[in-house]
């Protein structure tokens, strides 16, 4: 039998954590963070020692905590290169983070330390055998550089894990590779169960043709965009639509994250482009370069994505009487972050203080997940016994649970925060 105990991103997205035992067998996969108002929230601690974890990618919602794990455990983690390297600076940052905010973190320097010493660097569509009975694949997500879906073998049985993932192509992705055999059990990601996305490429075209309707009237383009993917996929976008004259900055952590992009070039589609496009940006790497950046017409695509610090807090203030420019948001905006206040009440939060923007705020879809349409797609080539339906808000997975079953006849669940599901 085996047993999947929800430790995370069970009616909820964040936090991604599931505990599996099979036989004397078991494996933890991926652990990470939430990042609610004013706080974190951790993932349920799995109970005993954990030996063996496998991480889907490097967003924090899935790596966040695995160095906490090391705090008991020593367990082999598996991972695609590019996720360690991308995780690293993600753990690094948090720590940076706690230390100037004060806060205390469930992990310290050696504990990410520690997990280099544990690591198991694995390859997509490489078998990795864990135990006799108990075996494992990787295939790529096209969600972010190195994101995998996992396919386990336990004994005669078979599971997919999704981890987040995309079948539509984007600038820097090919679709998810789901040419995998038909397994037994499927867990799946639900972000967006409950509707689709508009396509990808109407999505850039709209995008440039504001940016370029901003910059024809004088205006200039502020670009808040997470660090791991959305700003490298900006700058390839950018430099594609061959914007002259006005110079393209690269603020924040999004900079080291493209350096690895360009370590692995083969995880990602025509990395020549991504290059090019990184040479012709220029970089923000002090406070007089960002007064420069805001002095003339410019583009500037820097952290944070939700607008939680970084330097884009700068900009914003620097421009938030300017209603000839525009910032533009290219990514989910949780409940509660700044980057949901401007969205919906034009305000953001700077030290306590709430202070307007004049300056005009649009939304454009750039979604690094799968949609409603193609979730089904998968499912319905997959063909499993049973589907469980994770990393969704409550009612988003409950609901996708009830349409699985009505559209495809194939039995399906939600697991709530702590359950425990058996698949014999
Ligand atoms: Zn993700
Ligand atoms: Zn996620």
């Amino acid at each position: 039998m085996i047993k999947i105990k929800a430790l995370g991103a069970a009616h909820e997205v964040g936090r991604s954590g599931f505990h599996i035992n099979f036989e004397n067998t078991d494996i933890l996969l991926d652990y990470g963070v939430k990042i609610a108002e004013d706080s974190m929230e951790y993932p349920i601690v799995p109970e005993g020692i954990v030996k063996h974890m496998i991480l889907s990618h490097s967003h924090l919602d899935h790596c966040g905590m695995i160095p906490a794990l090391f705090q008991k455990s020593r367990p082999t983690v598996y991972l695609t290169a590019p996720s360690l390297d991308i995780a690293d600076i993600l753990w690094e940052d948090s720590l940076k983070i706690a230390r100037l905010e004060g806060t205390m973190l469930p992990f310290s320097k050696e504990n990410i330390q520690d997990v280099f010493g544990h690591m198991n660097i694995v390859n997509y569509k490489q078998n990795i055998q864990i135990a006799d009975n108990v075996s494992f694949e990787m295939f790529d997500a096209g969600h972010i550089i190195g994101s995998a879906i996992t396919k386990l073998q336990f004994g005669k049985k078979s599971l997919i894990y999704t981890g987040d993932f995309k079948l539509e192509e984007s600038s820097l992705h090919q679709g998810a590779d789901i040419d995998i055999d038909s397994p037994n059990y499927l867990m799946i990601e639900s972000t967006y169960g409950d509707r689709d996305h508009p396509k990808r490429k109407d999505v850039e075209k709209e995008f440039i043709e504001n940016v370029k309707l901003t910059l024809d009237k004088g205006g200039s383009v502020l670009l808040p965009a997470f660090a791991v993917g959305r700003s490298q996929e900006l700058i390839e976008i950018l430099d594609k639509a061959a914007i002259k004259d006005v110079p393209i900055f690269l603020d924040g952590m999004g900079q080291k994250v493209a350096q690895i992009y360009m370590k692995y070039p083969g995880f990602i589609k025509e990395s020549f482009k991504l290059k090019q496009a990184l040479n012709n940006v220029h970089y923000v790497t002090s406070q007089e370069d960002r007064k420069k950046a805001v002095q003339k017409q410019s583009i500037i695509v820097t952290t944070a994505g939700m607008l939680e610090g970084g330097p884009v807090m700068f900009y914003l203030q620097k421009k938030k009487n300017d209603v000839k420019s525009n910032v533009f948001l290219t990514g989910f905006q949780m409940p509660g972050t700044n980057g949901d206040l401007l969205q919906t009440q034009k305000k953001v939060d700077v030290d306590g203080t709430l202070i307007d923007i004049k300056m005009p705020v649009k939304k454009f879809d750039f979604s690094a997940h799968i949609g409603k349409a193609d979730l089904l797609r998968s499912i319905n080539q997959w063909n499993p016994e049973k589907v469980i339906c994770i990393h969704g808000d409550g009612k988003v997975v409950d609901d996708f649970a009830k349409t699985i079953k009505q559209d495809t006849g194939i039995d399906a669940q939600a697991p709530k925060l702590g359950d425990i599901i058996k698949l014999d």
